[in-house]
């Protein structure tokens, strides 16, 4: 997506572009992002304000765009290798607009099913209230090649499943998605902002994020986005190539990007707040920083569990014996995720013997947190559809954070010890 070319040095680097883009030079200029904390913006003239709504090229009212919340976008696109981003309130509300830009009435999504439970739920219980149907199925090629109707429009996948940790053949998803006139959208959260991968690169059309994640950093703010890169095509599609003129006549390459605005800004209102969008782009400032070394520990506690005893399997890409090894040598560089999830035989007293690690359904926090899906974040869906995501009744779920190695691996020791005494003495 750079043209090195025509330009004399390279683009610069993710660590480099996470801390300067959106930060104008400039004498007395503030280094750093201001928060512009404002409603309304006001205009000289009738013309002025009639040529914004038009155009949104500046701003007129901050649901529809903010400068706090569009220095984040820019910065977003930047790290994703994308041509255009919209900041949300929520992962939830990107996904649900991501789905929205492409899919209408009688519209059809085949979605892989090592899914986020609020995926999962958007696909099963509101988009059948809109008329739009989902197929979830297993996480490979061939089964998103049988599921493809003529009616779907998006194929919809995760970088790195959750909680599976299994890896999306990118590639292979988006030729199967044009080869249909769909496209390919990637929930790249997993993927840390373009750190770990950049689904644009290999073909995806849409990428969303919870923000809430990695790139807040801190379990301190909520948000989600959604960017779009250059090459997508969208003639095949009802909602940009029916009528007149036709949604791509009116908005030529950017068609994607402004439905996306305003389904998910404009007209739902599901929009970031300034002070939230400052507190994530002060989080992606530090995302490389933390997210490598959170992957390089996570490396380590898989191997740790991985040949302990009382653990009965580990899901991790990292590790060499994973099925999904070899796609993430293909797909992910820097590391291979921060969340690793592990089998053991009695949950309950696992969690309640840890010291450190934290029970906390969140992901991307600088503390480390497990969960238990079967009865937290997957505990809505069916149980046929949690064993599909890779979730069973001892599946562990932990995010890693950046403490130090030795302090996580001795508190997952002696939690696995305690919760060996508890069965011995019930047995
Ligand atoms: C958390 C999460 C979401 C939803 O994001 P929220 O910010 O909680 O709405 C979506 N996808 C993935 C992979 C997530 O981890």
């Amino acid at each position: 997506m750079t043209d090195d070319q025509s330009s004399p040095a390279s683009a610069p680097q993710y660590e480099t572009q996470a801390v300067h883009v959106g930060i104008p030079r400039g004498n007395g200029v503030g280094l750093g992002l201001p928060i512009q904390q404002i409603a309304a913006f006001q205009f000289e003239t009738l013309d002025d304000a009639a040529q914004e709504f038009q155009s949104n090229q500046t701003h007129s009212y901050s649901r529809i765009q903010n400068p706090t919340v569009r220095a984040l976008e820019t910065r977003i696109t930047a790290l994703e290798g994308g041509s255009s981003t919209v900041a949300l309130s929520s992962g939830q509300a990107a996904t649900f607009t991501a789905i929205l830009s492409v899919c209408r009435s009688g519209d059809h999504v085949v979605a892989t099913s090592s899914l986020f439970g609020g995926s999962a739920g958007l696909l099963n219980n509101i988009l059948p209230l809109m008329g739009i149907t989902a197929s979830v199925v297993p996480n490979t090629p061939e089964a998103v090649q049988a599921a493809m109707q003529p009616n779907t429009r998006l194929v919809w996948a995760e970088t790195i499943g959750n909680p599976a940790a299994d890896i999306a053949d990118l590639t292979r998803y988006a030729q199967i998605a044009h080869a249909r006139g769909a496209v390919l959208g990637v929930d790249n959260t997993w993927g840390g902002v373009g750190y770990l991968c950049r689904p644009l690169e290999f073909g995806a059309d849409i990428v969303t994020h919870s923000l809430t994640k990695w790139a807040g950093g801190h379990g301190a703010v909520l948000g989600g986005s959604v960017t779009v890169g250059e090459a997508h095509d969208l003639s095949g599609n009802p909602i940009y190539s029916e009528g007149s003129p036709t949604l791509l006549e009116a908005r030529g390459p950017s068609a994607l990007a402004w439905r996306q605005r305003w389904f998910g800004a404009h007209q739902l209102g599901m929009t970031l707040s300034p002070h939230s969008a400052f507190l994530i782009a002060q989080g992606l400032e530090t995302l490389a920083l933390r997210l490598s070394r959170e992957c390089e520990t996570a490396l380590q506690l898989a191997r740790f569990l991985a040949q302990h005893p009382q653990v009965a399997a580990v899901a991790y890409p990292g590790l060499e014996q994973s099925p999904h090894h070899a796609l993430a040598a293909e797909y992910l560089s820097g590391g291979y995720g921060g969340v690793l999830t592990f089998e053991v035989d009695d949950p309950a007293s696992f969690l309640a013997a840890l010291q450190t690690v934290r029970i906390a359904p969140n992901l991307g926090d600088t503390r480390t947190m497990v969960v238990h899906p079967w009865t937290t974040t997957h505990g809505r869906l069916p149980e046929a559809a949690r064993y599909a995501a890779g979730v069973t009744p001892r599946t562990i779920r932990m995010s890693v954070g950046v403490e130090a190695l030795q302090d996580l691996q001795a508190d997952l020791a002696q939690a696995l010890q305690a919760s060996r005494q508890t069965t011995l003495q019930q047995g």
